[in-house]
């Protein structure tokens, strides 16, 4: 069977793999059928100093397919249902997940598509507590954006963010795969969705989708628009993920008690914070990481309803460093997908 490895650091190539065994006892085997590209595979093409892994390594960590076998003791999947796997190994065991914080697991062994091997190989093996069904109504290339990027928002804006209806957002890069998915979401909630874009381009899309108000962060400084927007009261919610380039900015847009969240630093991991700002204004701050197997659930249910991921470009397999290389340049509105 075909799969894509990472042969070494920034080398990829499309490979023949055997077969998997059988599903062992409590795994399902997957089809997988489309795999999602996100910056956590920039970073494993790039490698990443601290992460243990070997080479060659299956990439992909975010994918969706069809079970087409279930091994010994598995009851809740059956042949021919459409599923989503869950990337991290999380234990099953220890206290966050049995509480349902599985992104909080204490003992994960690995990511897939990160550490071990990952989702783009036409058949593979995964635990079947690990594995979500896709609603009817949902099609393989929505779901494929759930694992990672979906969940991700949807964790950060619900369990995370708390954002209510009626409510001020900031959404930073609203044209990044995780920021087109939280204009859709916060406006299908009736949200006011300020967002910020690199071109004019990106600006038309964003308007397309539903935000109220685009800031092409390269011709103004967004922090003051935003005040300007909000009477100088700054928004209840921020969606940060792009770190250094708009750290300041972004908590500057906050208004008093307001809530910023964040689950990424892809312009650089420094920024620096004001205490006397953070306390006296009463912000909160959150970091988000991955998310916990509910809301891969709800965000499937919030698709079935018709809040559905924007999708850039569907490449090939053998297109997948073309996709990393569009996701590197910020050259994207919406998901970058891979079709096996
Ligand atoms: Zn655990």
């Amino acid at each position: 069977m075909r799969a894509l490895q990472l042969l070494a650091e920034r080398e990829l190539a499309v490979t023949r793999r055997e077969h998997p065994a059988s599903p062992g006892p409590g795994e399902v085997q997957l089809r997988i059928r489309v795999v999602g590209l996100n910056h956590i595979d920039v970073w494993g093409f790039r490698g990443m100093a601290f992460a243990k892994r070997q080479y060659p390594l299956v990439v992909g960590a975010e994918a969706a397919g069809e079970v087409v076998a279930i091994g010994e003791g598995v009851t809740n999947l059956a042949p021919g249902d459409r599923v989503v796997p869950y990337a991290a190994l999380v234990c099953g065991t220890c206290k966050p997940c049995r509480t349902g914080r599985e992104n909080l697991c204490e003992n994960p062994s690995g990511v897939r598509g990160f550490h071990i091997d990952g989702f783009a190989q036409e058949l593979t093996n995964h635990p079947a507590r690990l594995v979500v069904k896709i609603p009817p109504g949902v099609d393989l290339r929505d779901a494929a954006t759930v694992p990672v990027a979906y969940a991700t928002v949807e964790h950060m804006l619900f369990d995370n963010a708390r954002l209510e209806p009626g409510e001020w957002i900031l959404v930073q890069a609203g044209g990044s795969g995780i920021g087109s998915i939280a204009i859709r979401i916060a406006k299908s909630i009736g949200c006011t969705v300020i967002t910020t874009v690199g071109s004019a381009d990106k600006a038309a899309k964003a308007r397309a989708l539903g935000a109220d108000h685009v800031i092409n962060y390269r011709e103004d400084r967004f922090e003051g628009v935003v005040r300007k927007l909000t009477a100088r009261k700054g928004v209840d919610v921020v969606f940060e993920h792009t770190g250094a380039d708009t750290w300041a900015g972004s908590l500057f847009s906050l208004k008093r008690g307001g809530r910023l969240v964040t689950c990424g630093a892809t312009s650089g991991p420094s920024g620096n914070i004001n205490l006397m700002q953070l306390f006296q204004q009463q912000y909160r701050i959150i970091g988000s990481f991955g998310a916990p197997l509910s809301a891969m659930t709800r965000a499937l249910d919030r698709i079935a309803a018709g809040v559905r991921p924007v999708i850039d470009t569907v490449f090939a397999l053998e297109d997948f460093r073309a996709g990393l290389a569009r996701l590197e340049a910020r050259d994207v509105f919406g998901k970058l997908l891979v079709e096996l």
